[in-house]
Parts: structure tokens; sequence; C-alpha cells
């Protein structure tokens, strides 16, 4: 029989869908393929799988030190089959990289071809979060239920590289869970009033869950819990009130005896619970007494990056009156999970059918900016990669795919202006009418319709009817399919055009100024793109004076603006040519400005790449004229871990953020805190660190005083 034995899964820096899909595929043998980077994510995945499922065989490999790479994954994969006899496999390519998953993918198809496996696109997966199964490459089949047989919080933590403490729940909460108040003041007649409310309110929650969990399948509550600590053995990292899981989802609750606690503490948790449970983790604040109208208005005001979706805030009051059985709590923080799949995997807009495959190969060589070639490629969160992908390739035509959540103003003019920009160097910069009357806008145009961005056949039927279309006129142009931006499916999409178009796939590597051609390898880029800030950076404004002056009195106690000033001065200085400053425009209004610690204060840009830079205060306020609170190293560590995310989203792998704080008091540890989040333990820092680019979401902390700046600010940016 035609089915396959063996399952080859990759795994990213996310382990759980690596862990769940090996779980799910019916297979006797399991690889794991990661890269260098993700081998210890890989081995912990092994190990829970082997455990849990008692597998016949489970191998963990790399693809080697460059995930962005297409050779080395084909490569690898080739030298799997092989190996395999030329057999059938199921792969699932939701983890790793967008160039591993697309190479895989597109290896699978090509190993496993049609005529001799009709079946094989039922054995390609990708795991869709929102239903909980794996979909596969045939439209007609309704995917594989996820199974998470077996996985528990330990489980989940421990792919994570974390561990509890102690298994023990703490004795006070303990006692009062077990015995009531009671019970709690028989044993700890001394405890302090507000030490006390503390525990009561934590109690309270945690039997409320228990109670409503109790007795049903796939549920787990856990009373507190610290995380091992690993770089001071014995220690905390961070810790939680309760866990709670149903199946394989998560939800970390935090008890706060009053309100304002939760506003202060949210960025801190909910940074905590994802490092230790994943992306997909649901946060509950609880707090005492009756509910405050506006409470979880006031967290997003205060940090745009709690999104509604994973942040719960309910007052005690409301959560035992109105969650009063398991199916309530179930709907309230597991929405989605029981409800049976639909079939086919979900709705699909109905995609007219594709062109037969023209037979076109790639064509010799590479096509230069010189080919005019047509240019394909979709828009992600970032608009970035689009602007730099038509400065790399300078198309005589360019098509862009939106998808529903792209922000497409501005973007076409901003593209036509690089590529204006590219083949006039040295021009002033272009009006509108001129971009117009020159054909630099008609050579972008996006789809009529947004494409669904999980709907790998959709992607690939509207790419490759454009194509189609174009060459109908006889011009044989050339064809560059970029894969950058936008979703893996859509990626994937774009790239199964390209192989039945006989185009070129390509993706651009930031760091090394390379585009990686699938066919052709790697090309060097030639100058830097001309980019439309203003449209990457929504809430900046340019700044000329010092930011401590520009600065309203209350910014001034959330950032250090003097120090910011320092380092803007001194990279300006080392920079080699035109630098542009940007300020976040919130610090120049009393009220806005109190969540400013969130955000990059000052985006320095040079050329095509920008730097942000962040200096915490370690004393802020919460509200208007209110008093000001110490700051906590862990909300300290977030905010610059908030701030690494805001520019992310702006500017993709164009952006890193230096953050800035004085030396004394707890530094270090908060220093820690930020590499235990981003998951850089002890990587480059000190002195001698250095700015870079391409690790986008890996912050650079330095130690300083506008007086006494490290060496890292006399980086000539423009070199980079
Ligand atoms: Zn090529």
């Amino acid at each position: 029989m035609d089915s396959p034995r063996t399952a080859v899964v990759l795994v990213g820096q996310n382990p759980t869908p690596a862990l769940l899909s090996s779980l799910t595929l019916p297979a006797d043998r399991l690889l794991l393929l990661g890269s260098d980077g993700t081998l210890p994510v890989a081995h912990r995945v092994a190990r829970a799988v082997e455990r849990l499922a008692g597998r016949a065989s489970v191998r963990v490999a790399s693809v080697g030190p460059d995930p962005h790479d297409f050779g080395p994954v084909t490569d690898t994969l080739a030298a799997f089959h092989r190996d395999n006899g030329g057999e059938p496999w199921f792969l699932d390519y939701t983890g790793g990289t967008k160039v591993m998953s697309v190479a895989a993918a597109l290896f699978h198809e090509r190993a496993l071809p049609p005529d001799r496996h009709p079946r094989a696109p039922r054995w390609r997966h990708y795991l869709d979060a929102q239903r909980d199964i794996l979909r596969t490459a045939d439209g007609s089949h309704p995917g594989r239920p996820v199974v998470g047989d077996g996985v528990d919080l330990r489980t989940l933590a421990g792919i994570h590289g974390a561990r509890w403490l102690d298994d023990r729940d703490p004795e006070p909460v303990r006692l009062f869970v077990q015995g009531g108040k009671q019970a709690l003041l028989a044993r700890f007649p001394d405890m302090s009033p507000a030490v006390r409310r503390g525990v009561v309110a934590e109690g309270r929650v945690l039997s409320h869950l228990l109670r409503h969990t109790r007795r049903h399948r796939g549920t787990e509550v856990l009373g507190p819990r610290q995380v091992a600590d690993p770089l001071h053995p014995g220690g905390a990292v961070a810790d939680f009130d309760a866990v709670v899981r149903y199946r394989h989802r998560v939800l970390c609750v935090e008890a706060k005896s009053r309100p304002d606690d939760v506003v202060a503490r949210a960025g801190w948790t909910v940074t905590k619970a994802r490092r230790v449970f994943g992306g997909a983790v649901q946060v509950l604040f609880v707090h005492s007494g009756p509910a405050v109208p506006g409470l979880r208005d006031r967290v997003t005001a205060y940090n745009p990056a709690l999104s509604a979706r994973s942040v719960h805030v309910w007052s005690l009051d409301d959560l035992l009156a109105r969650l009063t059985s398991f199916e309530e709590v179930r709907k309230a923080f597991f929405p989605g999970l029981g409800a049976p799949p639909r079939r086919g995997g979900g709705a699909r807009t109905p995609v007219p059918p594709e062109p037969p495959p023209d037979g076109a190969e790639p064509p010799e060589r590479h096509p230069g900016p010189g080919d005019g070639p047509l240019l394909v490629t979709s828009l992600g969160g970032s608009r970035m990669g689009t602007l730099t992908a038509v400065h790399a390739h300078r198309p005589a035509d360019t098509l862009v795919l939106p998808s529903r959540q792209s922000v497409l103003s501005g973007v076409r003019e901003a593209a036509a202006r690089t590529l204006h920009a590219a083949e006039n160097p040295g021009a002033d910069r272009p009006e509108a009418a001129e971009l117009k009357e020159g054909g630099y806008r008609d050579r972008v145009r996006f789809t009529p319709e947004p494409v669904d961005g999980a709907d790998t056949e959709a992607v690939t039927g509207v790419a490759r009817r454009w194509i189609a279309e174009q060459r109908s006129g006889g011009a044989a142009a050339p064809v560059v399919v970029d894969i950058t931006t936008g979703t893996k499916a859509m990626s994937l999409g774009l790239a199964l055009a390209a192989r039945r178009s006989g185009a070129c796939v390509t993706y651009q590597l930031g760091r090394r100024r390379t585009v990686v051609c699938m066919t052709h390898g790697p090309v060097p880029l030639r100058g830097r793109a001309a980019v439309d800030w203003p449209l990457l950076l929504p809430g900046y404004s340019p700044l000329t004076g010092p930011l401590a002056e520009w600065a309203c009195g209350e910014a001034r106690d959330q950032v250090d603006a003097d120090l910011l000033d320092a380092a803007r001065d001194a990279l300006v200085r080392a920079a080699g040519g035109p630098v542009g400053v940007w300020a976040d425009a919130s610090l120049g209004h009393p009220v806005e400005c109190l969540s400013a610690q969130e955000r990059p204060s000052l985006v320095l840009t040079f050329d095509d790449r920008a730097v942000g830079l962040a200096a915490p205060g370690w004393s802020r306020r919460r509200t208007p004229g209110g008093g000001a609170h110490p700051v906590g190293r862990g909300a300290w560590a977030q905010s610059v871990f908030s701030a690494t995310l805001l520019l992310n989203t702006g500017c993709d792998v164009a952006g890193t953020v230096v953050a800035l704080t004085r030396p004394g008091g707890d530094v270090s540890r908060a220093v820690e805190l930020v590499d235990w989040i981003t998951q850089t333990e002890g990587e480059g820092r000190g002195r001698h660190a250095r700015i870079g680019f391409g690790e986008p979401l890996r912050p650079l902390v330095a130690v300083a005083s506008p007086e006494d700046l490290p060496d890292l600010f006399d980086t000539d940016v423009t070199l980079l």
C-alpha cells in the first residue's frame, strides 16, 4: 500500500507546532529537521515525542548554519529521500524559516510526482492553528485533526526550554485552597494583611478553576509555579499564580488584589507567558472587587502590543458569578477548541482553474536589473520587503499580492519612488506627477482583490494567470517571483507559480545585502534602496533639535531623553552619510506619552537601515499627574522587547533596536531578562557588542551614560 511510514517535520523557534505534527502524523519513523540554531529546540521536541509516542525511531538533523539558503535545505532532503529508498514520506512544513518551508514543500512535490504518487498532496501538511487541523495540499481532503495525547503543561514548558523550580504549590495558597481562610490564619497568624489579601485573591481564583475543570478530560490546573532561572541555579526567572491547560492550549492566570496592578504588570505577564508556552498562550488577569469599566482598554493604551485576543481582564466577582461551568470556562478562554473541524479545512473562495504548466524552464542566468524582468511579490505586515524587492529586481512590471491584513495606502507611490531612485541615482525626489508621467507608477500594480493569506492554491492561481497574461503578447520577459514578504502559505503559492511558469524564486537576505535565487544561487545587491520612511514609521515625526528639549515634561519621566540624545549624537557623528532622525510623536503629548517606554523613542535611518533607540525609565506614571512608580526588572525588560516588536512591525529585517540604561541598580538582572525573553542568553553583550542587522527580534542592550558611551556608538551604520 502506497502510504508513508516516515515523516519529516520542520522545526523553527516555536516548537509547539512541531510537537503536535509529530504526534499527529501516523508514521513509525520521524525526522525532525532544524538548522544549527534551532537544534536544541529540535532535540527537546524529539525527547518529548519519544516519551509520549514511543515511536520506533526519532531522529534530529540540521540543514546547516544558514536556514535562509534554498540549496542546503534541498540537499539535506534529497539525501534523506535517497536513504529512505525513494519511498513516500509525510512532510510538515509549518516550522522553520520561510526558505526552509518553501524549499521542503517544493522538494516533496518534485520527489513524489503526482503521476507516480497521486495521493502525495495529502502527505504534505501545514498546521492550521485556528482550526487545529493539519491542512494538506489536497483541497478536497478534510485535513487531520491535531492529536495532543499526553501533552501536559510540563511538556509544553519543557519544549520551550523551561522547567518548574519546584513541583509543590507554595504552602499558604495550598492551605487556603484546602481549608479556606481559617486554615491559612491558623498556620500563619502573623501574616500581614496585604500579603494575606494577595494569598486569598490567588487562592479563590485557583479554587474556582479547579472546581470547574475537575473530571474534564484534557484539562489540567496548576497552582503557583516558579520557572527555574537558566543562569542562576536555584533561582526563579518568572512565576505564575496559576496555569490552566485544555488539550494543548494554555491559560496563564495572574491574580491581583488591586485593578491598577493589572495595567502595570500586563506587559511582563504576557511576555513571560509567551516565552514559556509559545505565542498561542492566553493570559487571564483577575483583580479583586467589582469590575472596573475600561480597564481592558487602559491595558491596551498602556502597552499597544497587547492584543485583546489573548489578554482577558476579569474582576473576581464577575468570574465567580458568570463562569460557573466547565463549558463557560472553555468558551471564555479556549474558543474554537471543541467545535468540530469544518470539512475541506474551512471556507474557500472558488478559484478559477489554473492554466496548464507551460513547460517553461528558468532562464540560463539570473535576470539582472538590465533585463527588465516581470516581478511578482506579496505585501506582508511590513511594507519594507516590497520596496527592497523593487529595488533589487528593477522590474519592467510588478504585480503585488496583498492579503486582507495588508495596508495598501502609499505603497504604490513609495515603490514607484524606489524604482525612480534606483534608475536615476542622484536625482531629486520626484513629485507624484513626475512618477506618473515617467511610467514608474504604472510599473507597480496590485491585484484588484486581496488574497487569503492561508490559501496557497489561490495565490498560485492569481500569480500564474498574471504571468500568462503578460506573456500572451509574445514578449518573453524573464519572470522573478520574490517570496521575502507575506505569509508562508503565500510564499509557497508564489513559489509553485514560479515553478510552473519557469520563473526564478528569490529571497532577500537583508543581513548580507544579497538576493538568493532558488535556481541560480546568491546574487549580490547593487546600491541601497531609497525608502519612504514616513510610510514605514507611522507615529514618528522628523526631529531636528534635542529630544530632551522637544519632549514634554511628562515624557521625560517615562524615558531617559538625555541618554537618548547622547546616543543619537554619537551615531550621527560616526555616520559616513546622511542620517534621518525620527521621534516617537507621543513624546510631545502629556497623556499619550504614558506608554512611550514601550516604543523606540528615536529611530535613526541610514539609507535602507533603521536603528531604534529605546531608554525606558526606571520609574513611570500610569495616569496623567499620578505618582511615579518604580519599574521592576521584568517590566523594564518587557518594555525593551515591546519596542523591538514595534520597530520590527514597520521595518522587518531592516531594523534593529539598541536599548540604553545608565549603570547601577538592577541593570544586569534586567539585561539577563531581556536575553531570556529573546532567547539570546549571553550573546554579544558588553562593551564589545556591535550593531548588526538580520536578527531584528534580538535587541542590543547597552549600559551607558551620556558622558561614557560604549564603543558600539562609534559604528558607521551607513557601511552595514
Ligand atoms: Zn534566478
